[in-house]
């Protein structure tokens, strides 16, 4: 039997949202609150953010609409009840712990990273790790 998670809805009925907002110094791209996914509307409206603000080698591997592609799937995988990782190849990357709702190890740098120096967000990838994530997230009934 087929699961819904997300249904189209209208603005009176509907199961998330994803607006604009405004990240300000608190330096993020994409966000979700518990109710709602935010794109930070200053970097999604800079034609050359991120790739221009990168290490060349890196950016000339990755699209800037792959890049948000990647930060809202990556938003998608928090709304499932995922939380950050430490693997950079994975979309739930995070390169520290900080910030993480449940965090039950710690990380100051990536304990594994990825052979392109991209993360799973800047490649808009989804890994082994984050589908198996996923789907331990659905049998623990998160979503
Ligand atoms: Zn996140």
């Amino acid at each position: 039997m087929d699961t819904v998670v997300f249904k189209i809805g209208s603005q009176r009925t509907h199961t998330l949202t994803i607006s604009f907002g405004n990240a300000g110094q608190d330096n993020w791209d994409g966000l979700f609150n518990g109710r709602k996914i935010y794109v930070d509307r200053t970097h999604f409206n800079d034609p050359k953010y991120p790739t221009a603000y990168m290490k060349p080698s890196i950016a000339s591997q990755m699209s800037i609409e792959q890049y948000w592609t990647g930060v809202i799937a990556h938003e998608l995988g928090h709304t499932l009840g995922l939380d950050h990782t430490a693997y950079q190849s994975d979309l739930m990357f995070a390169p520290t712990s900080d910030g993480n709702v449940i965090t039950k190890y710690l990380w100051k740098r990536p304990i594994q990273r990825s052979s392109t120096g991209l993360d799973g967000t800047e490649t808009a990838q989804i890994s082994q790790r984050d589908l198996n994530r996923a789907k331990l997230a659905k049998q623990l009934d998160y979503w």
